[in-house]
């Protein structure tokens, strides 16, 4: 039977690990963590990345407990629209709309399909023969995943010139609150502002601003409501109900240069540890998700990396200029993008999905 280890028990590597297990691979999974109880809030699930879970079985349980969205866009920060887009419309075109669900759920659901994970294993090094030295002992595999993340050690070894990640400019805070709010991401001069409803009336509400790298503050709730103070309704009431300790917060970063390949001999690279991207498009996962289901039925890892870099480059480089318009702080710069995004929003709903033909229209290499 061919062996594979994946190292890294994220989004990547569990549903790599879901993936090859189901191709009949015998897999491994070694995690660093004590735990797999991610760091993180709400995570949105693009229908791209619903078809390449159906593959693995889990796209209905994860439908099942997502909130729906229903209508959302662009705001500014005074809560005029300044586009809209309909779930029904996205539902229409893509088979499902968008979805948004809580991190560790979806992190439960791939683990339940992955085999028994191999928790506070760190992976010291990996050869692209595929041996894998572990702080527990050494290893041979037919495979190497290496799902482990934006710092990956892997990447590093293995094309050790490759700058690392680059800080976006922007740190962003994510926290979940109790209730409702109208789904919606709202920009400033700098800043944004998201909401978006998540099952069991609950409310993920995320922010971005400017802010030199490494920035804390020993009040980040605080520092939110400082920050969005007189932003339309329900911001300012939102984070009055917010609970201060479940603020987390987190500095931006992408690769701004992306690996000359995703794979070396027989080790492939999957999610933020090949194209670690800033979360403008909420990609960064969904796209892991494509990863991985790719790799599992792509045998030749040639095709796999060709496959998989053509794929997500435009990503990466879409979202990062995404993220470089929302840090705008001049309120000129700022006013002439919010017009620009507002002539685009006025050609309608099928115009402004037709622009994410390419990203959500994507399909699996197999039908679920
Ligand atoms: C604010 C924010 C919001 C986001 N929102 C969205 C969204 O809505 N939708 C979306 O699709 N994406 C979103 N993303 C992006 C998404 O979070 C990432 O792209 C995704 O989590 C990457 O998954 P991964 O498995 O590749 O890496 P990670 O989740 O980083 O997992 C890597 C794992 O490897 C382990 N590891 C690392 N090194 C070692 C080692 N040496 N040995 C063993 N284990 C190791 C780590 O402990 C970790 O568990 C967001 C990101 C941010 C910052």
């Amino acid at each position: 039977m061919r062996h594979a280890v994946v190292v890294g028990a994220g989004i990547g590597g569990l549903t790599s690990a879901a993936a090859l297990r189901q191709q009949g691979w015998a897999v491994t999974v070694l995690e660093r963590a004590a735990s797999i109880e991610p760091v993180g809030a709400g995570l949105a699930m693009a229908p791209n990345a619903l078809r390449a879970l159906d593959v693995i079985g889990v796209g209905d349980r994860v439908r099942k407990l997502s909130a729906f969205q229903g209508s959302a866009g662009i705001r500014t920060k005074t809560g005029k629209w300044l586009s809209r887009t309909s779930a029904e419309a996205a539902e229409a075109r893509y088979g499902d709309p968008t979805v948004l669900l809580h991190r560790a759920v979806l992190a439960e659901l791939l683990a339940e399909q992955a085999p028994e994970i191999e928790l506070g294993t760190s992976v010291e090094s990996v050869t692209p023969e595929g041996v894998v030295t572990t702080t527990k002992g050494d290893l041979e595999a037919d495979l190497v995943v290496a799902a482990d993340g934006i710092r990956s050690r892997i990447r590093q070894a293995l094309f050790p010139a490759l700058p690392g990640p680059v800080y976006a400019g922007v740190t962003s805070w994510r926290v979940i609150v109790e209730g409702t709010a109208p789904p919606a991401e709202s920009w400033g001069d700098g800043q944004v502002f998201g909401m978006a409803p998540l099952a069991g009336n609950r409310v993920y509400a995320y922010a971005t601003a400017p802010a030199p790298p490494g920035q804390t503050s020993p009040d980040e709730l605080g520092e939110l409501r400082r920050l969005f103070a007189g932003w339309h309704d329900p911001i300012p009431d939102l984070l009055a109900r917010a609970d201060p300790a479940a603020v987390i917060r987190t500095d931006i970063h992408s690769l701004e240069t992306l690996p000359p390949a995703f794979h070396s001999g027989r080790v492939a690279l999957v999610g933020d540890a090949a194209h670690a991207m800033t979360p403008n498009l909420g990609q960064g996962a969904c796209q892991a998700i494509e990863d991985a289901v790719t790799l599992a039925y792509t045998t030749d890892l040639e095709r796999y990396s060709a496959e998989r870099m053509a794929r997500t480059a435009p990503i990466v480089k879409r979202s990062r200029t995404i993220a470089r318009m929302t840090a705008w702080r001049n309120p000129v710069a700022a006013a002439a993008r919010n017009t620009m995004i507002s002539m685009v929003g006025r050609l309608g709903t099928t115009a402004m999905l037709r622009q994410m033909d390419p990203i959500l229209g994507w399909r699996p290499p197999v039908r679920p």
